[in-house]
């Protein structure tokens, strides 16, 4: 099996939640599987390594759990974007629409240095909303976007789209 097989085979689709309607998908028992947990951190090396990156940075809160072994295998910070109110030292925030209400993202102030070339990674990109969020953070802050790195992408919700303002690479692991 290759790796894109043994992904699509240990992810959880979990019906209805959070809500009715949306299929989750559950990254969580690819974590119980070291080797298949490993191989994903070097697929994503191999992948970014082609690219100048300074840091990476990832969304709260399964966006740590990949970014962070990634940028360890790089070499480069790892920084860490959270919902409102959850970091504790100056942040700059940004707000965005879902589809029902709101909802706002922060950075710590001194979380990238002026110019760095940063890469957002998240588990799922779904309609891009999170991503853009994660990318208008990086430019308030004084970095420029390098790419967007995700496991699993829901291709039929073409949240690619979103992303092409910020012309740079967008990568997923896999595609449904
Ligand atoms: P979006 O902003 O619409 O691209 O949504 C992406 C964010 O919501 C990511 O942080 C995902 O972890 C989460 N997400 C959205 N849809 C799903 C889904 N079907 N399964 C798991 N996570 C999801």
């Amino acid at each position: 099996m290759n790796l894109q097989e043994r992904i699509i085979n240990s992810i959880r689709d979990v019906p209805d939640f959070p809500k009715p309607g949306i299929v989750f998908k559950d990254i969580t028992p690819l974590l119980k599987d070291v080797s298949l947990s490993s191989d994903i951190t070097k697929a994503l090396a191999d992948y970014w390594s082609r690219i100048d990156i300074d840091a990476i940075v990832g969304i709260e809160s399964r966006g740590f759990i990949w970014g962070n072994s990634l940028a360890q295998k790089l070499g480069i910070p790892f920084i860490p974007i959270r919902k409102k109110g959850k970091l504790p030292a100056d942040t700059f925030s940004y707000k965005y629409d879902l589809e029902y209400g709101s909802a706002e993202m922060e950075i710590h102030r001194d979380g990238i240095l002026q110019n760095q070339k940063v890469l957002v990674h998240d588990d799922l990109l779904a309609t891009g909303g999170t991503a853009m969020a994660a990318a208008e953070l990086i430019k308030v802050s004084g970095g420029e976007v390098a790419g967007f790195s995700f496991l699993v992408e829901l291709g039929f919700l073409k949240g690619v789209n979103s992303l092409k303002p910020y012309d740079c690479d967008v990568h997923s692991l896999i595609t449904y």
